[in-house]
């Protein structure tokens, strides 16, 4: 390949564009004096690569991308009218392009454009690069939300961004920072759980790695945040169902994290795909312009979802037709199209007819062009294939997926210290469920992986315990055609057997289409482990035979009864490549358990809203016929070790509005083993004009302390750990009480509370 500008050899003076030492304004004015209407808006027109179009199971050979045709994917449209179209110039970006050797096919195509600008191409790749075959999948989101640890999230964000510029794509669409309270949604697992603190913050962190605070150079790629706004509060668990919500809650709750990440420089976001409060997110101008782009002052660009833009006409029936909703979408502030055709034409037209200001093209247009000069696309379009092992699941990549899976794996219980097992103690060992030797461990989002690249957990296992003998019954893949036969067979196999360990769950793997039950588009209306898992957990624990539970799963489960009569139960959420490694590891106490969940475990669908940072009122009585409390609360995590925390102290007992205080605590490790603790902060405003949740997340720290160890934790109290919207919805700090609340959990009897007085300057004088 080329990878210089042909150009003609007799013109004296190459453009100005393509002079990498002029700044980027110039290039852009430059480049855009130079194209047609139809050139700018290519650079709106995203399109699936050519293996997602003929729908190839592995990776297409140089010559198959060159020949290989079909229509049918994007109608009347064949493969090949698509390379002749990016031979034109006339695309602007690719989605889902799964190999180098297809990212650089592409790219060589634009080059033959009479401009020559290069392809954004763009992937989901928000635990790795995962629809990578060969590349390093971490944790899926809501496992890296469970380490507490936005340093790590940075760290793996960082080497995402290698990755995938090693692999031809500059655009990652992560991270989702959605507010996940309803469990039933099948895509909890790809947000950071149900804290708007916590996911701003590990938002913001995938921000900083992926991009690292500016846009220049190689290794960096443009994070979009996702999906605005509302997707997770579905009405009925349905993704895409309609989210109604007060402004209250949009911003007290919904809006924090995209906040945190416009803050970290976010370059772009995508909506969501239902509608807000009767308004299609995706024609929605007042969210998309007035909130987003001029109230909260987010500059980048914004890249319509997966053909929401026409579901604006044959779902929503807003307006009759697609071309309606092409403009409806583009009004609203849409700026690159996601996929196909249709889009491009319809602006064109309009355009041309009168109906959009070509200024308005224009102005976007030059955004899209700014950030491809920015990433250095202009410069070096192709990428080095032999280059790809020394960036691609490094040794380094490696040991940060084991690090990451290593803190997310939350231990649920542990009656009489069951665990961690003592390698020998059970000479034979029965080892049985759907998830243990496969790669449901890697989530959605991700290809399965090459064999050698996966530590199943029955590989993880018998690692540790190399002499014990397995019996390892098969039950296969899916999750939902387990038998009455396997079952009987599970329990005379482990009869036969000193210790069980039963691996169940969920599978929400994007390409096992036919078993998956979580994901995108895998709802569900009720929480149970999902066919008849439960009833082999019961028949199993009946033999008497002790009995250790590991749930790999997305989203919460509601296993009330394993909660009851299984004596070690650790849930494992989607633990990525090395997940079997962390999680034997910590079966076996070579690792302490130090993760926490991000979202409240509920004990069946009935409890749904049962999330932590609720109001007093919602649980003004008990139901009638069962518990208000959730099977397992937000924080909540055990641990091998004891902590001890010391009477938290305040730097002061009262502050002036707009001023800060400090809280400290004493960790003590008081067992026997080094291990890690998560310490968090609440924060509750005892009295307030409108009504507040009993706590909310303001602060968290993890540390890591040997047997005997103390550490001190201080949080800083900033007016915006008080800050809310009150009855007039004016945001601020409302003068009067506080209760801090310092613990391990958001549990009540896992925190100890202080009281902060904020007056104003006279009141606090007097105090
Ligand atoms: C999802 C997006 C994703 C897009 C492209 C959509 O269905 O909602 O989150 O980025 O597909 O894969």
């Amino acid at each position: 390949l080329s990878l210089g500008f042909a150009g003609n050899a007799s013109a004296a003076k190459k453009p100005d564009y393509t002079n990498a030492k002029l700044p980027t304004e110039q290039r852009v004015k430059d480049l855009m004096s130079r194209m047609t209407l139809e050139e700018k808006v290519a650079q709106m027109c995203q399109y699936v690569g050519i293996s997602h179009m003929i729908g190839a199971q592995q990776a297409l050979t140089l010559q198959e991308l060159e020949t290989s045709d079909a229509s049918g994917f994007y109608p009347g449209y064949t493969v090949e009218r698509i390379r002749e179209m990016t031979r034109k110039g006339l695309i602007g970006s690719f989605l889902h392009v799964v190999t180098a050797e297809e990212a650089n096919y592409l790219q060589q195509l634009a080059r033959q454009s009479r401009l020559k600008i290069p392809l954004f191409i763009a992937i989901d790749a928000m635990h790795g690069n995962g629809l990578y075959r060969g590349a390093t999948v971490y944790p899926t989101p809501i496992g890296q939300a469970a380490t507490f640890s936005p340093s790590l999230i940075e760290r793996m964000s960082r080497q995402t961004a290698v990755e995938l510029r090693a692999c031809g794509v500059q655009w990652a669409f992560a991270p989702n920072v959605e507010i996940a309270r309803d469990p039933r949604w099948g895509r909890v697992g790809e947000t950071f759980g149900e804290d708007p603190y916590l996911s701003g913050c590990m938002g913001s962190a995938t921000v900083r790695g992926l991009q690292t605070s500016k846009l220049q150079g190689q290794d960096k790629v443009l994070a979009c945040m996702k999906h605005f706004v509302g997707g997770s509060l579905t009405t009925n668990g349905i993704n895409g169902s309609p989210a109604d919500m007060s402004e209250r809650m949009l911003r007290e709750v919904f809006l924090p994290p995209f906040i945190k990440c416009i803050d970290a420089g976010v370059m772009s976001l995508m909506p969501s795909h239902n509608d807000l409060s009767g308004i299609p997110c995706h024609g929605n101008r007042w969210l998309l312009n007035d909130l987003l782009r001029k109230e909260l002052g987010f500059k980048g660009i914004i890249v319509s979802d997966w053909l929401d833009v026409e579901r604006m006409s044959t779902l929503h029936t807003v307006v009759p037709t697609k071309e309606e909703a092409y403009l409806m979408g583009q009004a609203a502030g849409i700026d690159v199209h996601m996929h196909g055709p249709g889009f491009g034409e319809c602006i064109i037209r309009a355009v041309e007819e009168g109906k959009i200001n070509p200024k308005n093209i224009d102005d976007r247009v030059a955004e899209i062009l700014k950030l491809k000069f920015d990433l250095g696309l202009f410069e070096q379009p192709f990428v080095d294939i032999k280059a790809i092992p020394k960036a691609v699941l490094t040794a380094e990549h490696r040991q940060t997926a084991l690090d990451m899976a290593r803190r997310s794996i939350v231990l649920l219980k542990n009656e009489n210290q069951m665990l961690p097992l003592r390698r020998g103690r059970f000479s034979r060992i029965f080892i049985t469920g759907h998830n243990a030797d496969n790669q449901s461990t890697l989530g959605d989002w991700s290809f399965e992986q090459p064999e050698e690249n996966v530590i199943t957990v029955l590989e993880g296992i018998k690692a540790q315990e190399p002499d014990a003998q397995i019996d390892y019954l098969d039950v296969g893949r899916n999750v939902r055609s387990l038998t009455k036969p396997q079952i009987e067979e599970a329990v005379k196999r482990a009869k036969a057997s000193e210790l069980a360990i039963l691996v169940v769950g969920e599978n929400s793997m994007r390409y096992h289409w036919k078993e998956k039950t979580c994901g995108e588009n895998s709802d569900r209306y009720e929480l149970s482990l999902p066919g008849m898992q439960q009833q082999l957990v019961e028949a199993v624990v009946a033999t008497g035979v002790p009995t250790i539970v590991i749930l790999v799963n997305g989203r919460p489960l509601s296993t009330e009864w394993i909660a009851n009569n299984v004596p070690a139960i650790v849930e494992a959420w989607e633990p990525g490549l090395l997940g079997g490694q962390a999680l034997a590891e910590i079966l076996y106490g070579k690792v302490s358990p130090s993760a926490k969940l991000p979202i409240t475990i509920p004990r069946n669908a009935g409890q749904i809203g049962c999330y932590y940072n609720h109001k007093k009122s919602a649980y003004r009585f008990p139901y009638a016929t069962g518990t208000t409390a959730p099977l397992y609360a937000f924080g909540y995590g055990l641990s091998y070790t004891t902590f001890r925390y010391s009477r938290p102290r305040l730097s002061t007992s009262a502050i002036s509005v707009g001023d800060s205080a400090r809280v400290s605590v004493d960790v003590t490790n008081t067992g026997t083993i080094d291990a890690e603790e998560v310490v968090q902060l609440y924060v509750r405003d005892d009295y307030s004009s409108a009504t507040r949740p009993v706590k909310e997340l303001k602060g968290f720290e993890r540390i890591a302390l040997k047997a005997g160890e103390t550490k001190t934790v201080t949080f800083l109290i900033t007016p915006e750990s008080l800050s809310y919207y009150d009855a007039a919805m004016k945001y601020g700090v409302e003068p009067g009480t506080f209760t801090l609340m310092v613990g391990s959990s958001s549990r009540k009897e896992d925190l100890q509370s202080l009281r902060l007085t904020v007056g104003t300057n006279a009141t606090v004088a007097s105090s």
